[in-house]
């Protein structure tokens, strides 16, 4: 029994997929379309370096094909993606082609017996499922971002491997065109270290520059509850939470935000949660590591002059 993981360069959430399949204590193998000289250094069986003039740029008919044939060489039991927008474009097309379901979208793995089960959230993470699979592999999975501590991978070496799938440039039917502004211009919360992010507690749109003084003090990124984006306060690429990005951050400040289920679910996966509200009672102290009870409009402007004093 073995696993591979689709590795996506550029994204944080590609450990965090890693560290989930270092810990099913299997022999780990990982694929890479394009560069990640940092897989290198991981603990893995082998990296396989998967590489065609037709798999850039990227479309889901190319990654399908060469994925498929890398899998049938290789025949691991599982198979773990990141849950980033492009598995989702093409890993459901790939677990298909394959005669298989994709179990999207997971935040743990366990071993029962000879099996694994896996934890997808249902009802804005309110509640827990577990998922089992039926018969030999390969099983696909795609893991949640923060969902596995990206620093926990296990530091090593490993073989590595070039890996030319057979691709026809006619079954390429996607024709990929430049990227639309917009998207150059999105932030990628995902990729974030550091986060500060702002909720109703601010009351109007003028005062968010108060909490963003503090995120370019820090050198964060500025996010949201949900709140703040249904009111074009900031744009809805920056809210976190269910219905909005999950994000796991080294650190995530949350400056009057209640805490909701719908917005601890994008950011209970951060390394340290840090939150300012006046409500002692507030849900967010719940999962806050350090907690500020006090007014924001008195803490924040008193903390942005620290970390500008700091640096
Ligand atoms: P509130 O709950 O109003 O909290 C404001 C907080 O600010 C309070 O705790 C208050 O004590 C504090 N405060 C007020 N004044 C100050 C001050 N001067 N100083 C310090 N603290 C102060 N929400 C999301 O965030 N992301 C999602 O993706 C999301 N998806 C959803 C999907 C669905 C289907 C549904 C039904 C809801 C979703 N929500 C989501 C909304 C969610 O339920 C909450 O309503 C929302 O998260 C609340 O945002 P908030 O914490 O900013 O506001």
């Amino acid at each position: 029994m073995s696993v591979l993981v689709i590795y996506e360069p550029g994204r944080a959430i590609s450990a965090e997929t890693m560290v989930a399949a270092q810990q099913t204590r299997l022999p780990v193998s990982a694929a890479v379309i394009g560069d990640a000289p940092e897989l290198a250094s991981c603990k893995l069986d082998k990296v396989y370096h998967v590489q065609h003039d037709l798999l850039a740029p990227y479309t889901a008919d190319a990654y399908t094909l060469a994925l498929a044939q890398l899998i049938a060489r290789v025949k691991p039991e599982l198979v773990l993606l990141p849950h980033t927008y492009q598995v989702r474009d093409y890993a459901p097309r790939l677990a298909t082609r394959l005669g298989r379901v994709l179990i999207s979208d997971v935040t743990a793995i366990r071993q029962e017996a000879d099996r694994f089960v896996f934890v997808r959230q249902l009802f804005q993470g309110k509640l827990n499922a577990d998922y089992t699979t039926q018969g030999p592999g390969q099983h696909f999975v795609s893991i949640q971002a923060g969902a596995f501590r990206g620093d926990q991978l296990e530091p090593g070496a490993g073989a590595s491997e070039t890996f030319t799938p057979d691709l026809d440039a006619a079954l390429v039917r996607a024709v990929a065109r430049e990227p639309f502004r917009e998207s150059q211009r999105a932030v990628d919360l995902t990729a974030a270290d550091l986060i500060v992010s702002v909720g109703r507690g601010i009351r109007e749109k003028e005062n968010i520059a108060i909490v963003e003084a503090l995120a370019t003090a820090m050198k964060a990124e500025l996010a949201a509850s949900r709140p703040i984006c249904d009111n074009g306060w900031l744009p809805m690429e920056r809210q976190v939470g269910s219905s909005g990005q999950t994000v796991s951050p080294k650190l995530y400040l949350a400056v009057g935000i209640s805490g909701a289920i719908q917005h601890l679910v994008g950011m209970k996966g951060a390394g340290t949660i840090v939150a300012i509200n006046k409500d002692a009672d507030a849900p967010i102290f719940e999962i806050a590591d350090y907690g500020i009870v006090g007014d924001l409009f008195e803490v924040v402007p008193a903390l942005t002059e620290e970390v500008k004093k700091a640096q």
